[in-house]
């Protein structure tokens, strides 16, 4: 117990309305709170957020949020001023009033503002930002800094972004404020680098597990005609997945459409969704899915953010992702209600050639394909032990009560047999 757990409690209920923790959140709050610097990896969707939040609402001052994308945080700030708890956001696309309002926010020693976000751009750039906020340091009011995605920190994480490189400065010019790093990358490569960069060498890790012991892994092998994808698509659409409701992602917005007006040709109910759509039309898209109106939503990865359907009961994947950490977000999607659901893979080679071209924007992206490769190519390996591996876990060697194709059918010339029956039987 802390001098702070009782004001925890109250403002989790009172104020989040929630009832309670979920793994990790509450030893994550504490470091905080107890000024220490901590890395949070927890999977997307574990409730990252919270951790930053609410010790924002318990102390006295303000806490910056650094996040890369500004509808993410645009999202939370309008969800936090929803339950009453006044934030603010600073992006370089603020209209000026906007800035200048937040500039004074960070010099009013009366402000009652409690989270400030900003884009990593905001720090490292702007003379004014950081001017104003050496003073809110000096002040005694700069609470925290919470730096959410923060693998992008570091050029061997599978999304860097260089801005957020400048963020090395903040544990210099503003000792003794506790640092909160957050995200879902989890290989020790990684967070060891983030901590270097960040300046918070052997900082606390909070770690929450990533397994999920309803999903159900398994790659099929994929045919090299469009046809045969199709074709195998639409079985399992009819047959395995019938009156049940996934996503089928793809690496192109052209592979989206042209899948999803086949899958149409064929009867079935599918929409389609991808980045070039306007807003309306995307929504219209996800409502039609949510109301099971459509049985599968064939989706670029800009099918993600606000995804809250939890009897989500397949995710195929027509094309491999390209990083492991992507997979799993992807196919993480499935079975949040804690029901069996399966993360369908189709694989071959020729796709690997497909998704390198797309992926050579980053230094190490190459590396994160390959353990994308080296997850379908895999044979004799439970699927599940090789998804932990990644995620520098051990789920233990028994765990996966036959949650994989692997380990359902450990005789290779027998899977091969049944990745036909696959898309018959049931
Ligand atoms: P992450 O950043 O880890 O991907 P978020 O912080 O966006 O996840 O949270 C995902 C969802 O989970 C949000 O809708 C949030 O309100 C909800 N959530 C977070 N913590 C809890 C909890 N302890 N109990 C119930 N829901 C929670
Ligand atoms: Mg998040
Ligand atoms: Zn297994």
């Amino acid at each position: 117990n802390y001098e702070w757990s009782a004001d925890v409690n109250r403002v989790l209920f009172n104020i989040f309305k929630i009832n309670s923790f979920r793994p990790k959140q509450l030893d994550a709050i504490n470091s905080t709170l107890s000024g220490q610097h901590a890395l949070v990896v927890m999977p997307t969707g574990a409730g990252k957020s919270l951790c930053y939040q609410l010790p924002a609402l318990i102390k006295p001052g303000i806490t910056i949020v650094i996040s890369p994308l500004i509808s993410l945080m645009e999202d939370q700030v309008r969800s936090l001023t929803i339950k009453n708890i006044p934030a603010k956001l600073m992006t370089s696309t603020s209209p000026k009033e906007e800035t200048a309002a937040v500039l004074n926010i960070l010099k009013d020693k009366n402000t009652h503002v409690k989270l400030v976000y900003v884009t990593p751009e905001r720090l490292a750039k702007s003379k004014r930002f950081m001017a104003n906020l050496q003073k809110c340091y000096a002040d005694g009011r700069l609470q925290r800094i919470a730096i959410d995605e923060v693998h992008c920190c570091s050029q061997w994480g599978h999304d860097f972004r260089p801005d957020y490189k400048f963020l090395g400065i903040l544990s210099n010019m503003f000792p003794n404020v506790p640092i909160l790093g957050l995200t879902a990358t989890a290989t020790a490569h990684v967070l060891n680098d983030v901590q270097k960069i960040l300046n918070i060498q052997g900082c606390l890790v909070i770690k929450s597990t990533f397994n999920r012991p309803n999903l159900f892994y398994k790659i099929l092998e994929k045919p090299t005609s469009q046809e045969g994808c199709i074709s195998i698509l639409e079985k399992l659409l009819k047959y395995r997945y019938k009156g049940e409701s996934g996503i089928i992602y793809t690496n192109s917005i052209k592979d989206s459409e042209d899948l999803a007006e086949e899958l149409r040709k064929r009867g079935l109910k599918v929409g389609c969704y991808h980045a070039n759509m306007d807003p309306d039309s995307r929504t219209k898209v996800h409502n039609k899915w949510h109301e099971k109106y459509y049985q599968a939503i064939v989706a670029t990865v800009a099918f993600g953010m606000g995804i809250d359907k939890s009897d989500v009961r397949f995710i195929i994947h027509h094309t491999i992702s390209k990083s492991m950490e992507n997979y799993y977000q992807e196919s993480g999607r499935a079975g949040r209600d804690g029901l069996r659901a399966e993360c369908v893979t189709l694989y071959r080679m020729q796709d690997i050639f497909k998704v390198s071209t797309m992926v050579f924007s980053s230094i190490g992206s190459l590396d994160h394909l390959y353990g994308m490769i080296k997850y379908c190519l895999n044979g004799r390996l439970c699927r599940r032990q090789l998804i932990a591996e990644h995620f520098d876990e051990d789920w233990g060697d028994t765990d996966c009560n036959k949650m994989c194709d692997v380990c359902c059918n450990p005789n290779i010339a027998l899977r091969e047999i049944s990745l036909e029956n696959h898309c018959k039987v049931l």
